[in-house]
């Protein structure tokens, strides 16, 4: 496995690659891996020929500073685990070498972060089209992979890459959760062990949600049980729980069963915010 920390070491093993003809496979991560992250590795492993990771973790996507200061970082047990998975080739880079200047450019996708992620979190998705944008010019991958547990990520991600025709594929991997439902996530490490027994009250409500909408109650009725569940639970603060197109991220005001929908949901647990998401009908 080799480590590279600026573009231009990365230019020399990419154009090696380029005249053997092999597929890149690229993983961009912000670190504190876990096996939500090795599944994306893991599908990049088996259709690409080589697997590129990155770790960085990415300050101008944070609208929370305090969010960004506790983000973990564990660098050393990152790259032995990379090792472990048999990555070939990992981007580490300083903040100089992303941000040498702060960008002065900004995006804007529109509909898609009006809501939920994007009306919670101002500037977010600029921040992750930039970062985005800067690794996939830098790595130029053939296949890119990103986890289903950030859905609005990947509705932006691919309108990102349709609008400035990024000349590369991106794979959706399904979230991965722990045996009780749980989805990973880097941020459940700053959860105490009461928080973490709390957590699980998203993905209950996802399936709970699921379950009512397709026995025929109104997404009005649902919703409204979920939001006193939450209300109930002293330790959790919710955000948004919505019906939405998984794609267009039109926010639906009742569930049609010929649609394409997901619920997303968005809470704080104690001082940590998560996200989870669930298909209804894919
Ligand atoms: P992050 O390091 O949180 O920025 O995540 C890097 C990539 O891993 C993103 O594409 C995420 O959507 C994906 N990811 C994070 N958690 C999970 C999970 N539980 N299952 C699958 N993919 C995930």
């Amino acid at each position: 496995m080799q480590v590279f920390n600026n573009g231009a070491e990365w230019h020399n093993y990419w154009i090696q690659t380029l005249q053997t003809h092999k597929s890149i496979g690229f993983v961009p991560t912000m670190g504190a891996l876990h096996e939500g992250h090795l599944d994306l590795i893991k599908a990049s492993k088996k259709t690409c020929d080589i697997t590129v990771v990155s770790i960085f973790v990415n300050p101008i996507q944070f609208n929370n500073a305090e969010d960004f200061e506790k983000y973990p970082v564990l660098t050393d047990q990152d790259l032995s685990l990379l090792r472990q998975e048999e990555v070939d080739y990992v981007f580490l880079p300083s903040m100089e070498t992303i941000y040498p200047e702060s960008p002065v450019l900004s995006f804007n996708f529109g509909n898609l972060e009006n809501v939920l992620e994007g009306e919670f979190r101002p500037g977010h998705f600029s921040g992750v089209g930039i970062i985005v944008s800067k690794l996939f010019n830098i790595i130029r991958p053939t296949i890119a992979f990103f986890g289903q547990k950030d859905l609005q990520q990947v509705a932006i991600i691919k309108r990102l890459a349709l609008d400035l025709s990024f000349p590369l594929e991106i794979q959706v991997v399904p979230t991965k959760r722990e045996k009780d439902g749980l989805a990973l996530s880097s941020r459940n490490m700053r959860l105490t062990s009461i928080e973490r027994e709390k957590a699980l009250l998203l993905i209950k409500s996802l399936n709970q949600a699921k379950n009512e909408l397709l026995t025929g109650e109104s997404w009005l009725e649902v919703r409204n049980k979920v939001q006193q569940l939450f209300e109930e639970e002293a330790l959790t603060q919710l955000e948004y729980f919505e019906l939405v197109h998984p794609e267009t991220f039109e926010v639906f005001s009742e569930f049609d069963p010929h649609k394409k929908s997901s619920i997303c949901v968005a809470s704080f647990v104690g001082n940590v915010r998560l996200i989870d998401n669930l298909s209804i009908n894919p």
